[in-house]
């Protein structure tokens, strides 16, 4: 199935992949749930996917983001236009594109309100003590996991402004201190902002703005008892479940 889109991005990229020394014999905006591009190659012919979050692109920042892929596939230094970089970082594209991607998203709440916490208290507490500004969380959206993850207690998604944190910290038996500092870690991966297909989420100057967080190393110790004191609460919860059957 082609329908105009389709069509549109295959008359863009056919003649950068023929600078290439490649026939593109057919390109596709697919469903990927992260933004990603695949290829096939058949001989000299190519099939080009790339996922369905450009497809309302203009064709400047379509033809820019396939010059960066033919780099991760031909090689070369990955350079991302200006276009292709000011569409995906603007305001009008994650409010665009967010619902489609949040929809594919698994194990997420969808919620940032919980049972005993909220998620945006966390943030209010940071902004409060000078940690976070309006600007790091604007156009973001918080949510809370489905499930208890322990191995992963927070992540985001920079493209389209997503912090999902772990619901093991929707419990009073989780020190408060160790949720506000894993919203701020997460929210310093938005102040980072959407970079393509970076390798190096922890580089030194997220380091440097760890390190500006009071008592981070200490902090980050204490993490690692996140699954014992989990463990701990949910026993007591059971425990009091049975006393009151
Ligand atoms: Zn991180």
């Amino acid at each position: 199935m082609s329908n105009h889109n389709d069509f549109r991005l295959k008359q863009l990229a056919a003649p950068l992949f023929e600078a290439r020394g490649y026939h593109l014999i057919e390109a596709h905006f697919t469903a990927f749930k992260e933004m990603n591009f695949r290829w096939e190659i058949r001989g000299k012919n190519i099939i080009f996917k790339v996922s369905d979050y450009l497809d309302e692109a203009p064709d400047i920042v379509i033809q820019e983001f396939v010059k960066g892929a033919l780099t991760y596939i031909f090689g070369g230094r990955h350079v991302w236009g200006k276009a292709y970089l000011d569409y995906t970082r603007s305001d009008a594209f994650i409010l665009l594109k967010r619902p489609v991607y949040y929809k594919r998203g698994r194990r997420l709440a969808r919620t940032d309100v919980g049972e005993f916490r909220n998620i945006f208290d966390a943030v209010q507490r940071l902004i409060d003590r000078g940690l976070l500004t309006e600007d790091d969380i604007q156009n973001t959206l918080f949510t809370w996991t489905s499930d208890p993850t322990l191995t992963r207690l927070g992540y985001c998604t920079q493209m389209f402004r997503i912090v999902v944190i772990s619901c093991v910290f929707d419990d009073p038996d989780i020190p408060e201190d160790l949720f506000d500092f894993v919203v701020y870690h997460e929210c310093m991966h938005l102040r980072q902002g959407y970079r393509p297909f970076n390798r190096t989420p922890h580089d030194a100057a997220f380091k440097a703005s760890m390190h500006l967080y009071p008592g981070e190393r200490e902090l980050d110790q204490r993490l690692h008892d996140i699954p014992e004191l989990y463990k701990k609460s949910r026993k007591n919860i059971l425990k009091n479940q049975s006393i009151k059957n």
